[in-house]
């Protein structure tokens, strides 16, 4: 049989066959001699060894389309980034750097702005201004209201997700939301999970829906960009490419050149400040990292 591997406790690995059940397998041999530790999202193939029980064992994992190191997760397909509009105010800088770190991992990110409810609109449309040209999908949602959770449904359709945001956005909400009422992880197996869940925290990926999964992970609150060039940070942004044609200089990192076509452009108001300003900030971070 095929599944997905959700989580791994101990030497055991919950396998979700996809559909509606989830296997405590052990992994074979074979594993240890080789260099590979399964990892929640590896796909692979087990025999079942007993269907009463759901048990079974691994016997071969499939090649990884890509590995993320925090959460440990493989075969991610995008990233879901909660922020709410208000009540904590959205901190930019933070959801900056987040889409540059998922970038950098090829990942594309899904930005959802929730508590909807408590906005007026006008915070909505900054934010919708604010991530125009980035590249990245925005949807407005309040979990609370039950509003525009069918959207966020059809972008993680059969998708792998992580999701991420800081503390008190609404991700427990959300993710409460979109589990199916009973998690399938009934008699046995449930006990089994639950004795995992009470000790260490794992990183784990939920079932939510036909070939869709969801893994949550710890609210964070600062994010350090590394491994970044300063004079590559600009194709991060993907809103000043339009406008990088018109600089007078080909290595033109839109700082303070002469004759740059984005800083012409942020003075004309066709780029947004604020990215402006953060990128400012991380670029000069960057560049002060290399001094050390
Ligand atoms: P987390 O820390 O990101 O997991 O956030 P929680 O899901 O714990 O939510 C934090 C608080 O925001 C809780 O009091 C939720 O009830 C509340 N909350 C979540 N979603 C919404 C929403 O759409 N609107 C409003 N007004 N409150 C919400
Ligand atoms: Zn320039």
């Amino acid at each position: 049989m095929k599944g997905k591997i959700c989580k791994g406790i101990a030497g055991f690995y919950y396998v979700h066959d996809g559909h509606s059940r989830i296997y405590e397998c052990k992994a074979k041999g074979i594993f240890r001699n080789q260099k590979i530790k399964p990892l929640p999202g590896d796909n692979v193939e087990f025999t079942v060894l007993s269907e009463a029980e759901s048990e079974g064992s691994i016997t071969a994992i499939h090649p990884r389309k890509n590995q993320l190191i925090r959460p440990a997760v493989s075969n991610v397909d995008q990233a879901l980034v909660v922020f709410a509009l208000t009540s904590p105010e959205p901190n930019f800088n933070l959801l900056d750097r987040f889409l540059i770190s998922m970038e950098q991992q090829n990942l594309p990110t899904v930005i959802c702005f929730n508590k909807q409810d408590l906005d007026s609109g006008a915070k909505e449309q900054e934010c919708r201004e604010r991530y125009r040209g980035s590249g990245n999908t925005v949807v407005f949602a309040s979990v609370q209201q039950e509003e525009g959770m069918e959207s966020i449904r059809e972008l993680l359709r059969g998708r792998t997700s992580v999701l991420a945001g800081p503390s008190g956005v609404g991700k427990s909400s959300l993710m409460n939301h979109l589990q199916p009422e009973a998690a399938m992880e009934t008699g046995a197996i449930s006990e089994k999970i639950q004795r995992g869940r009470h000790t260490t925290r794992h990183s784990e990926l939920f079932y939510l829906e036909e070939d869709t999964f969801l893994m949550d992970t710890p609210g964070f609150t600062s994010l350090n960009i590394t491994g970044i060039e300063a004079g590559d940070l600009h194709g991060y942004f993907p809103e000043f490419l339009p406008y990088e044609a018109n600089c007078r200089f080909l290595d033109c990192v839109h700082v303070g050149e002469r004759d740059c076509g984005v800083k012409k452009a942020l003075e004309e108001g066709k780029i947004c400040r604020g990215r402006y300003e953060n990128y400012l900030q991380i670029y000069q971070e960057l560049k002060d990292k290399k001094k050390y």
